[in-house]
Order: structure tokens, then sequence, then C-alpha cells
């Protein structure tokens, strides 16, 4: 029997992509620092080394959502500034403010945070986040002078310090929409404010990958990248390449089964796809289950060098490939097949193949598939 191949099914994350891309974001960010957007396990592609990969290419911070997201990177041995900033009841306050990790708030944090800091008897680093548009979290402008206020009491009470203002671009990926322009004078504005209040600001920060990209004005003190960083366009009208960013994912599969049968045979469940001729189909074993959306819809799949779509609805664990009459089973079954990435696909074929966006297609490849890092 043949050895069993550990990465029968892979994730590749090339690293030294990630380092292309980091430096590509550094240099148009520049005098800007780069916040390397590492939340949601690195949009799918492992945070650790990620933020290592980033860390070392001339990112100065790394950022999340989560405490939960940040707190692992630094047991790793991360010293980076580290900033997580979307937070409920249960977050914990007292072990972010102990490892160092920033904390981004909205207004109904605070008295929390101020106590978590009691706790520790350690002064929280706090950026204030301002809803300038998004409509998300954030304090509002007209909540901002109240929230500063409470802020400045918890800082000459040493509980916090606050060290940033920051916000988040809603239509940055459509340059040509006015409401960035808005975002920005709102911006321009909280931080003004902020200062007046007489806090001293180390970082300002409100640009995503499309704001850096495309609005230098945007730029500020620092830059929060996140697609970027995994070489992926946030803009519809342009390619990876044409932002000289380079893909980090490739997702590739060996073919699980092949074989003939006639035309008219059914295939995938709901029988919604018919061969319309004696043909080959071929199994490839990942499905929604590893995170491939069971919206995809004549998908593409490269398997030796040919380009085939998918036929049928995704199942759990696989979806059925129609290659057509010319194609030998026997030599099918274990080619690797490369749904995107090196050598395949754009993640951009697929995110228009499922009615989505390539964020999304990378994030949400499960944990069932396991990554290798080149
Ligand atoms: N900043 C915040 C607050 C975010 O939520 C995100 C991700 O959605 C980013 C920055 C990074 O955005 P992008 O991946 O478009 O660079």
């Amino acid at each position: 029997t043949a050895p069993q191949d550990p990465f029968e099914r892979v994730a590749e994350i090339d690293l030294a992509n990630v380092r292309h891309n980091v430096k590509r974001l550094v240099a148009l960010a520049a005098p800007a620092k780069l916040m390397a957007v590492v939340k949601a396990d690195a949009y799918g592609h492992g945070a650790l080394p990620v933020a290592r990969a980033a860390l070392e290419s001339g990112a100065s911070w790394l950022g999340t959502a989560h405490v939960n997201e940040a707190l692992p990177l630094r047991e790793s041995g991360i010293e980076a500034p580290m900033l997580a900033w979307l937070h409920t009841a249960d977050t914990d306050f007292e072990s972010a403010i102990e490892s160092d990790v920033d904390l981004g708030v909205s207004g109904w944090e605070l008295p929390a945070i101020a106590q978590a800091a009691d706790n520790v008897a350690r002064t929280a680093r706090v950026h204030i986040k301002v809803d300038t548009g998004l409509g998300r979290n954030g304090a509002t402008m007209d909540r901002l002078p109240s929230l500063l206020m409470e802020a400045a009491e918890l800082q000459a009470a040493g509980k916090i310090r606050v060290v940033g203002v920051f916000s988040h671009l809603a239509v940055a990926d459509e340059p040509s929409r006015p409401e960035t322009d808005d975002q920005l004078r709102v911006f321009r504005e909280a931080v003004e404010m902020t200062e007046a209040a007489g806090f001293h600001l180390e970082a300002r920060h409100i640009a995503n990958t499309p704001g850096t990209l495309s609005r230098p004005d945007a730029h500020f003190d620092l830059v929060r990248c996140g697609i970027g960083l995994y070489g992926l366009s946030p803009f519809l009208d342009q390619s990876s390449e044409d932002l000289g960013l380079k893909p980090v994912m490739t997702l590739k599969v060996r073919v699980a089964n092949a074989k003939r049968v006639h035309a008219d045979q059914g295939v995938s469940y709901g029988l919604n796809y018919k061969t319309h001729e004696d043909t080959v189909l071929v199994d490839i074993p990942v499905g929604y289950a590893d995170g491939i959306p069971r919206s995809a819809t004549y998908a593409p799949v490269m398997i030796g060098g040919k380009l085939f779509r998918s036929a049928g609805r995704v199942a759990m664990d696989q979806f059925v490939m129609d290659v057509g009459p010319d194609e030998d089973p026997a030599e099918l079954i274990g080619e690797y097949a490369v749904l995107f990435g090196e050598n395949g696909p754009h993640v951009d074929e697929w995110a228009a193949a499922c009615g989505t966006i390539n964020y999304e297609i990378v994030t949400r490849i499960s944990g069932r598939v396991p990554r290798r890092y080149v």
C-alpha cells in the first residue's frame, strides 16, 4: 500500500509572500506604521506564523478583534504592541492588561476596564473607538465629550491611559464613494477633541487595507491591514497583481475518486446537475465542513494543469466535478486538485462562484484542513 500522505488535504501558507506583502504595505504606509491584523486566526492563515512573519518584515503592531485572540500571541513570546477592539461583558480585561494588550473602547467598557486594572494593580492602555459613520461599535460624536470626561477621571486615578483614537472605514473598497471623506472629517474632529481634552496620543488610526492603498490622507500614525497581508485585493476592479500583492493561501487536495458515468446521471444532493454526455466524474474531498461554501456553483478547480468546474451541490465532506469524457479516471485518482492559489484559480474566482468576497473564502477554511507553512 502507498504511504499515507499527511497532506492529502492542505492549505499551504506561503510565508515568503506574507513578507513580500508586508514590505509593500509598510512602504506604502510610511511614515505611518503598519498594524498586522491577525484576527480570525489571521483570516484562516494561522495567527502565530503570520504574526511572526509580519513583525520580521516591518509590521510594528498586531491587531485582533478579541482579547482571546491576542493573549496566545503574547504567551508565545511576541512582544510587539497589540490591540484588541471587540469586547463583551465576559471579556478577560485583567489578562489583557497584565499581558500589555491595548484595549479599544466604545465607551461602556471603561468601568469594567478600570476595575480590572485596579484588580491587577496596573494601568490599562486604551484606544478610544469613534463611530465616524460605519454604524457599528465605537462612540458617536454625541457621546465622545462625556466619554472623554470619564476617561480623564480614570486616567487621573491611574487606572487607564488613553494612548489612541481610532475608527473604521465603511466604503474604502469603493474609492469613488464620498462617505470616506465624511468619515475622515469626523475622525479629524474626534482626534482634535481628544487632544484638546489633554490626552497625548501615540496612535491615531482609521485605515484598513483599502484605505491604506487608496487614501494616503487616511494613514495618520498607523494603518491596520488585514486582507492585504494575505495578498488579496479589497477592490472588485483590481487584482492582487495590479496592487503588487501575492496571494498567500493555496488550497489543494488529492482527488478521492474518479469514475466513468453515462449521460443524464444526476450529481450530488438534489440531483440539480445532470451529465449531458458520457463523462468522467471526480470527487474532491473538501466540503462545507472544511469551509467550502455550499453556495459554490460552477466553481473552478485545476487538476493536472487543466481547469474544470464543480457540478452539483457542495456536500459536507466533498463535491463533484464533471471533467468531460476525455480524462482517464485511473490517472486522476491521487492527482492534486488545486482549488485556489499557486498553480490554480485565484481566490477571487472562488469568491465570484460563491457570491461572496475573497475575505470570506480564505477565512472560513476550517481547522479540519491542515495548514502547511512553506
Ligand atoms: N480594522 C478593523 C477594526 C477591522 O475590523 C478590520 C477587519 O475587518 C481591519 C482593520 C482590517 O481590514 P482589511 O482586512 O480590509 O485590511
